[in-house]
């Protein structure tokens, strides 16, 4: 797992190379003076984690100017101040519902100020008769005098420098107030040491960016209006560190793979012309120029570590089978590997007649192997009897030994993470590693999760498909589109059924889709199927293959049918609650159908009323079947961190940048990064050291570890 999406509360043990100058700041928030261990907890759900570094990247949303500090009589009605005034006198309230009144003065006028529900005590100890007090809150006038309801500070004039300050506002959660907050990340900052400089100095002269210190400084207590601007010199130079750290890591491993040598392979030939011959198809363009860039990695000396990026249908898997096919032809093996069961088993299927006809020998594991099956697999693969393994993450497993892997391919669908790419390439010696992903991603987030990797491009369809009619309903429409599903079944169609996204519950996603499978059963009769998260592999299998087959009509479903499957009858794709769902979502659950000769159809259902983000998302699902387009649009609506599910992903989660405004920041960083690599491989150079620092601090340690062994 990527070590920045380790769990956060665990205090791992410290990599001992880790400067001791950060040990403070991966140290628990509750060795902060005054929060205990139910604050741990709860920061660990506001921060995403407990420890104090976590507390120093939750930055203020929001503060509040205390330093107006007025006369009473210039005191202006609805704004924020700040008074030093006299305590005259103490009204208690006389019945429950009445609000308790202290009048004060200052030489200038009179000021009331004004509690709910007090506690009396309270009151009289600290607003005693006669003393002097700070008070600072919102003023509001009442039939012409000043008032203040519930001042938020109240204290003595030796508190006057606390109180009339600017005050952050954080994010927060129930149970957790801004107070609180402000106290841990006040002692958290407390932690911070001065670092050596990671950045280059001419660049943070020409940005006038601060020192990190400073810069973590201001980011927490604003200096006004624009210091919570992300643009702002302190945000911009923290969300810069996390780019560069991120850029950094990801640019030495990749240096790491092309350092060492790759092997040389053939490609074309023999194998390739029978494969060809027997496709049913010409190549696209786009797979043509694909094939050619694969050929060239594969051709030259150096490791090719590619991202093929094509839309569902695009034509991904028969570029896969002919870059193994290089591997094959030069006496190694190919590996491919999938995110599910499912997925495996169907490359399994897609690949079979074309390895046949090429008279290559497969096998397919999964962690369903088990026992003797298994072992008889893993005695193919590492005597190289079988040329290409069709897989899931079994492959990663230290049981799995190739006898010469040569080519690893991973069909990713964003399951995997850079590290487990890197541990199939791991398998064997300079092993090619060609990863293939189904949801175009924009740029900008390609390289922040693919920054060491070269990209194609399929950006052409196969030729001959039909676009995808893609109809909005409202839900009480449901039953006339019901309606016309029957006679679409009567004319063959076959249709997937999503049912609704119950935000973070697969339970009752489960029962949604359940229900609707009786629903349907009732009116359509036994030729309705359901297969959710839930259920075993081989009762799902059972069920897809009852679908694929063309024994059921309709296939209810919650978002497992997601990733992969293809049934090429299949024309009708129906979405309920289709506003729940992302775009990118949407647009891979839309690709299941449009993949076969038939007219295809998606119905999104949606149950008004809309928010305008969803009415956009669902405009553009009709109005565009352009993957790419949908990906900026996804961006451009959600923001980076929701786009593809992080947590699944391995795409990093960044703390203090933000993709959607700190674009530029991260192309910059990319450059610093490669000019840092071309320089100073092995940060080596003073800058390289603090640049370790760096790494340690975002918590991408792992890419040091590629620096230590070689
Ligand atoms: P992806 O994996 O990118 O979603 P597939 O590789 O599964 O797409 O291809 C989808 C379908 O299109 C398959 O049935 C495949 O055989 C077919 N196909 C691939 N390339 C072409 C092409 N150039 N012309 C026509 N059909 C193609
Ligand atoms: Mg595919």
């Amino acid at each position: 797992m990527p070590s920045n999406l380790a769990k956060k509360s665990e205090t791992q043990a410290p990599d001992k190379n880790r400067p001791f100058a950060l040990d403070p700041l991966f140290r628990r928030v509750t060795d902060l003076s005054g929060i205990g261990p139910r604050n741990a907890a709860l920061f660990e759900k506001l921060c995403g984690g407990e420890r104090v570094v976590d507390l120093l990247w939750h930055l203020p949303i929001d503060f509040v100017d205390r330093r107006f500090a007025p006369q009473v009589k210039d005191a202006p009605d609805g704004r924020i101040a700040t008074l030093t005034v006299t305590v005259q006198k103490h009204a208690p309230n006389k019945h429950r519902n009445q609000p308790y009144k202290v009048s004060c003065t200052d030489e200038t006028g009179p000021l009331t100020l004004v509690f709910f529900h007090p506690r009396k005590d309270w009151l009289e100890k600290q607003l005693p008769e006669g003393a002097t007090v700070i008070v600072s809150g919102k003023i509001e006038h009442y039939q012409g005098n000043a008032q203040m309801t519930h001042p938020d500070a109240i204290g003595t004039l030796e508190d006057r420098e606390k109180i009339e300050t600017v005050e952050p506002i954080y994010p927060l959660t129930a149970g957790v107030t801004n107070k609180t907050v402000r106290k841990a990340v006040e002692g958290a900052l407390g932690f911070v040491q001065a670092m050596p400089e990671w950045l280059d100095q001419s660049y943070k002269t020409k940005q006038r960016w601060p020192d990190w210190h400073d810069a973590l400084q201001t980011a927490h207590n604003p200096p006004g209006e624009n210091g919570l601007d992300p643009l702002h010199p302190a945000r911009a130079r923290l969300a810069y560190d996390e780019f560069l750290a991120n850029q950094l890591a990801l640019a030495l491993v990749r240096h790491k793979q092309q350092r060492k040598q790759g092997r040389q392979y053939q490609t074309g030939g023999p194998l390739r012309d029978k494969l060809l011959a027997a496709l049913p198809f010409e190549l696209t363009g786009a797979q043509k120029r694909t094939v050619t860039e694969i050929d060239a990695d594969m051709a030259a000396p150096l490791r090719m570590l590619r991202l093929l990026q094509g839309d569902v249908g695009s034509g991904k898997t028969v570029v896969a089978a002919l870059s193994m096919l290089n591997a094959i032809a030069s006496g190694t093996q190919a590996a491919i590997m999938a995110p599910t069961e499912i997925l495996a088993r169907q490359h399994a299927e897609s690949l079979k007649p074309w390895l046949d006809e090429c008279g290559i020998r497969f096998v397919t594991l999964t962690g369903r192997d088990k026992g003797k099956t298994r072992e008889a697999l893993l005695q193919q693969i590492r005597s190289g009897a079988a040329q290409i393994v069709i897989g899931t993450h079994a492959l990663f497993q230290e049981s799995v030994a190739f006898a010469d892997l040569g080519v690893a391919v991973i069909d990713e669908q964003h399951r995997f993470g850079v590290h487990q790419r890197l541990m199939l390439a791991a398998k064997g010696k300079g092993v090619d590693v060609l990863v293939m992903t189904a949801t175009p991603i924009p740029r900008t987030l390609t390289l922040t999760a693919y920054g060491d990797m070269d990209v194609s491009r399929l950006d052409e369809k196969p030729p001959g498909r039909k676009p995808i009619d893609t109809l909005l309903i409202a839900h009480d429409h449901l039953e006339k589109m019901e309606e016309s599903l029957v006679r679409k079944i009567a004319e063959g169609a076959r249709i997937y059924w999503v049912c609704p996204l119950v935000e973070e519950s697969e339970f009752l996603d489960l029962a949604a889709a359940e229900e609707r499978y009786e629903v349907l059963q009732a009116r359509f009769g036994e030729r309705v199927g359901l297969v959710h998260g839930r259920m075993k592999g081989e009762e799902k299998d059972a069920v897809m293959k009852k679908f694929a087959a063309g024994e059921l009509d309709i296939l209810v479903a919650t978002t497992v049918i997601e990733v992969g499957v293809n049934v090429p009858e299949a024309t009708i794709m129906v979405i309920e609650y289709a506003e729940r769902f992302g775009l990118s979502q949407l647009h891979q659950l839309r690709g299941r159908v449009g993949r076969g000769a038939d007219k295809s159809y998606c119905f999104l259902i949606y149950s008004s009323p809309l928010g305008i983000t969803a009415k956009e998302r669902l405009a553009t699902m009709r109005d565009t079947e352009d993957g790419f387009l949908i990906a900026e649009k996804d961006l451009e609506l959600r923001g980076a961190g929701e786009i593809l599910g992080t947590k699944q992903s391995g795409m990093p989660d960044f703390r203090v940048a933000d993709i959607t405004v700190h674009g530029e920041l991260l192309a910059a960083a990319r450059d610093d990064a490669k000019l840092i690599i071309d320089k100073d491989p092995d940060l080596k150079t003073e800058r390289g050291e603090a640049l370790r620092t760096l790494l340690y601090l975002f918590e991408r340690d792992q890419a040091i570890t590629y620096l230590r062994s070689g």
